[in-house]
């Protein structure tokens, strides 16, 4: 018979029409945890659209259609705009509507962080770029807050669940959106180096900056916090797009960077020449104002890269149970179960911390909740960011030729997967923020100690890496030498306690022989012998309705 080549055999369908939220066991159970079953219903929606045939074509479109900076109008006049392809405002629209900006920052619901930090997992399936403006400005309303005025002025800008894009007046907007600037051409992680200069003017906490932001993102946005050099030191200032008097702030975006991913967002240089900007803080605690937006943003990343982990997962178990060789469905394959089974591993471990991390946000009054996201905020950053590129890897390969095209958005999540761990504060940096909260903070410790001390007991390769923890820490020489493994230590053996206590036994029997115990072989697909392959598989392969 005739081979019709019009017709194409033996190709999985398209990953449409599921629920991204509903069916993410891993997710939807660490939501109830921490928060509810009300919370989780309450995400449906968006977890549906989300999972989307139309969502991930806005998704494909946004990056396929990059923005591009107009730095004139028709006549000439200077304007520095930047346009977007409509699925990026398609997008944002959405995100922004459903309150993953910095809506759980005004909310009373006691679980808003948790809720808002599955919502932006959930969402960042459709494409992660367009999450940088939504992260900044759910970040910058800690470090807003340590001045009542501009607080008072701004956050319910930044809260609104209205996406109003444009270079217009506050007063004329519905809702805002937040970027940050701290980075320059000779120093991005030591912000110490900063050189831009804040001149004061004659009116009391008003400044002019001169100087340059070698990366700022999302340019478009309406207000910025950007450090520059005070008399008084290093500090933070509110620069807006548009000043009070509704004429435009000198914000000159020189161009943008030409991005290895992340090619929906717009990530720009900037010159400021006398560009006006608000005291927020003290001079000289530039560093301590904008941390706490550092923080938030951090807790973001560590969310985006759990995201990119499970659409990635997502996208392979999905492949392998349609697509068959040497005379049977892939997934029924015992190796590449175990590929698949690894991914799931993984990502159930990136879940259950993102969530608990989210959940200490909704309780920062508790001085145990204050004191575990210390440490846990740059022990995840480092350790959930940096796996993200390797497992996402894999999950490409799965597709095998088709993971490396484009239309199987799979480059499109490989591009993504390194830029978790270099914005706001690469992996080195943040290793070594674990040892300035051990050393500085000593509660962290104690904080980290109770947590994995929850799951004490239930399995012996997580105990013996509590130990090895603290014997690694009884041993103060070469700690800077040392900080990646410890950091890392310290995150696997965290996940390790949390998936004890909380995730089907399989998961966990196979994340403490892989991560924790001496059964690692390098990569993804070496779980052992007696591990519940099939079982994890099944659990994390999506069922579209
Ligand atoms: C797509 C994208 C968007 C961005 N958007 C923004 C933005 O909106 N606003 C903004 O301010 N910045 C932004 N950045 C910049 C980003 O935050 C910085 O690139 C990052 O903080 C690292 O700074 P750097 O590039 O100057 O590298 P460097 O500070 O020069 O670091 C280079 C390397 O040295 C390591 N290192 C640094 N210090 C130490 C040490 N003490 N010991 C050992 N190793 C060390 C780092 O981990 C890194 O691997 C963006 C970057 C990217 C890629």
């Amino acid at each position: 018979m005739a081979v019709d080549n019009r017709v194409a055999t033996n190709q999985a369908p398209p990953l449409v029409g599921h629920n991204v939220v509903l069916g993410d066991l891993a997710l939807v159970e660490a939501v109830e945890r921490h928060a509810s079953r009300e919370v989780v219903e309450d995400l449906a929606e968006l977890g549906a659209m989300a999972g989307s045939e139309e969502a991930r074509e806005h998704g494909m479109l946004a990056n396929q259609y990059e923005p591009e900076l107009t730095p004139f109008d028709r006549y000439g006049n200077r304007i520095d705009e930047v346009r977007f392809h409509p699925s990026w405002h398609w997008l944002m629209e959405r995100g922004v509507g459903h309150g993953l900006q910095a809506a759980p920052w005004v909310s009373d619901s006691p679980h808003a962080h948790v809720r808002r930090a599955a919502g932006f997992m959930a969402w960042s399936h459709t494409e992660p770029g367009h999450g940088c403006p939504i992260s900044m400005t759910y970040a910058a309303v800690p470090a807003l807050r340590v001045d009542d005025a501009i607080a008072k002025e701004w956050v319910p800008l930044l809260a609104s669940t209205a996406y109003d894009f444009g270079v217009r007046p506050a007063s004329e907007k519905r809702g805002a959106l937040a970027g940050m600037g701290m980075t320059e051409k000779q120093g991005g992680s030591d912000v110490r180096s900063n050189v831009t200069e804040a001149r004061p003017t004659a009116v009391e906490s008003e400044y002019t900056l001169h100087g340059h932001k070698w990366f700022t993102s999302a340019p478009m946005n309406d207000v910025f916090l950007v450090l520059a050099q005070a008399s008084g030191g290093l500090t933070c200032f509110l620069v807006p797009r548009v000043l009070p008097d509704g004429s435009r702030n000198r914000l000159d975006v020189v161009r943008l960077k030409d991005k290895l991913g992340n090619r929906s967002n717009a990530s720009s240089e900037l010159e400021f020449h006398g560009t006006w900007a608000q005291r927020l803080g003290d001079e000289g605690r530039g560093v301590r104002t904008i941390i706490e937006m550092v923080a938030a943003t951090r807790l973001d990343t560590v969310l985006g890269s759990t995201s990119l982990m499970r659409r990635a997962v997502s996208e392979a178990a999905w492949h392998v149970a349609h697509r068959s060789a040497f005379g049977g469905v892939l997934a029924d394959k015992p190796l590449m179960q175990n590929v698949i089974a690894d991914l799931a591993v993984e990502t159930e471990a990136a879940t259950a911390l993102s969530i608990r991390l989210a959940a200490a946000v909704d309780d920062t009054e508790d001085p145990h909740e204050a004191a575990f996201r210390r440490i846990a905020l740059p022990l995840s950053k480092f350790w959930v960011c940096k796996r993200t590129p390797m497992m996402v890897a894999e999950a490409l390969e799965c597709l095998g030729g088709n993971g490396y095209v484009e239309e199987s958005v799979m480059p499109l999540l490989f591009r993504e997967s390194p830029l978790n761990s270099i914005w706001e504060g690469s992996g080195n940096v943040n290793a070594l923020d674990v040892l300035r909260a051990l050393s500085r903070e000593p509660e962290s410790l104690n904080a980290w100690i109770v947590e994995v001390g929850k799951a004490r007991g239930e399995d012996h390769r997580l105990d013996r890496a509590i130990e090895g923890v603290l014997e690694q820490l009884a041993d103060t020489s070469d700690l800077e030498l040392r900080a990646r493994r410890l950091a890392g230590q310290m995150a696997a053996t965290l996940q390790g306690a949390l998936l004890v206590q909380h995730a089907p036994a399989a998961v966990a029997d196979a994340f403490c022989a892989t991560r924790l115990g001496s059964e690692y072989g390098g990569t993804m697909g070496m779980l052992p012998r007696g591990v519940d392959l099939r079982g994890i598989v099944e659990r994390a392969t999506p069922h579209p309705a």
